[in-house]
């Protein structure tokens, strides 16, 4: 079980980390979805609920809007008569769409525990470290320039430095348009903060594995020597989902042996052999789009978050046979923290006037946080 820990970005802006007060503890499912229902009723249009494919069903049946980060993120934008913007998924979304919103409009995340491992895995003081160490490597500077990239899986001040060093935000979505928008733009990439995305997606682009380097944010120069960063076409941060990193290639031999015919997608978290021993690989949307328009009689194994791959097996069955990759379901525990109970709090918290855990991104974060998330936007 992965344990949420808040980063100190975090610890610096969370001030009153308010928790679920004991009249939300047990509850009846019934009484829960009930109360759930009547609150929305009652805030009607000021209310708009974007709900993460990760989200556990109970709360993601009261989604306005369900989806993959880049398609909640354009949701945001698309509701400006929305007060209240109740973002079921975590810390990283929330502060995206706080980004993306209108000044007026409050972001709500029902949990503040709800972060995200692969997010804190950089943190902003070590990206100016990195960035001053590739300027003394020589590897920026003079004609040579290195665009960052980040995933979307980030803290805001990771992006806002993003933003304001000509770079951009990225999703698995639009991973491979992205890569191709920075290399017109520079040489080289520096990707964080997820190495498997990077790599996975330079390596659909054409990029052969020894033209990339793996930064480690805990060593000097990461780890690397200044003339290997120079023959590197994407320096990859050294971070990862532990989620997405559970799928092996050892899984997929065992399901193709019980399950001929089986077909295999992942996801692009997952490491790179493991993309290579797949039939297909793609973002979430992208697994929904494929299995779901594939022939009657498909058995497919999927390698991402157990919901996502629960509630499609269900929509799915009995056309089509739907299971996970990893025979004990890979869980993402920091999704899960989102509760019905939770949503109740914060919804009746807004009835009575109260707001719970709002997300609010710094003003002098905001400006190039904004930039480089209009920059992923623009990229299809
Ligand atoms: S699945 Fe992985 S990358 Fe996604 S929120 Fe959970 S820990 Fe973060």
């Amino acid at each position: 079980m992965l344990i949420p820990v808040l980063t100190a970005y975090e610890k610096e802006h969370i001030s009153e980390r308010q928790t679920l007060p004991e009249r939300y503890l047990g509850l009846s499912d019934e009484e829960m979805a009930r109360r759930i229902a009547a609150a929305k009723a009652t805030l009607g249009r000021r209310l708009v609920i974007l709900g993460h494919h990760y989200q556990r069903d109970e709360v993601f049946a009261f989604a306005d809007y369900t989806g993959d980060s880049f398609k909640l993120a354009r949701q945001v934008g698309r509701h400006p008569e929305a007060e209240f913007i109740v973002f079921c998924g975590v810390h990283f979304m929330a502060e995206s769409a706080d980004v993306l919103s209108a000044p007026d409009q409050q972001v709500i995340l029902p949990d503040l525990a709800a972060g995200c491992s692969m997010a804190d895995m950089a943190e902003p003081e070590q990206l100016e470290m990195c960035w001053a160490e590739l300027e003394q490597m020589g590897v920026i500077g003079g004609a040579s320039r290195v665009i960052p990239v980040t995933y979307i899986n980030s803290a805001a001040a990771i992006k806002a430095f993003c933003g304001e060093h000509g770079g951009v935000v990225c999703t698995s979505s639009n991973a491979v348009a992205t890569l191709r928008w920075a290399w017109e733009r520079g040489e080289r990439i520096l990707f964080l903060p997820d190495q498997h995305l990077g790599r996975n997606t330079a390596f659909k682009v054409g990029v052969p594995l020894d033209e990339m380097v793996v930064w480690d944010p805990n060593e000097i120069w990461g780890g690397l020597e200044p003339d290997t960063v120079k023959r590197a076409r994407i320096i990859l941060w050294k971070g990862h989902c532990s989620v997405h990193a559970r799928f092996t290639v050892r899984q997929i031999e065992n399901i193709r042996q019980q399950h001929p015919g089986v077909r295999v997608i992942v996801h692009p978290e997952v490491p790179w052999d493991v993309v290579q021993a797949a039939d297909d690989s793609g973002s979430t949307e992208y697994i929904i789009k494929q299995v779901t328009e594939s022939p009657a009689g498909s058995i497919w194994a999927i390698g991402t978050e157990i919901h996502l791959v629960n509630r499609l097996a269900r929509q799915l069955e009995p056309d089509r046979t739907v299971f996970s990759l990893d025979q004990f379901g890979c869980l993402c525990s920091t999704m899960f923290r989102v509760s019905p109970n939770h949503l109740l709090w914060v919804l009746e918290g807004l009835v009575a006037g109260d707001v719970h855990n709002r997300i609010v991104v710094p003003d002098d974060r905001k400006r190039w946080t904004k930039v480089a998330l209009d920059r992923m936007l623009s990229i299809q």
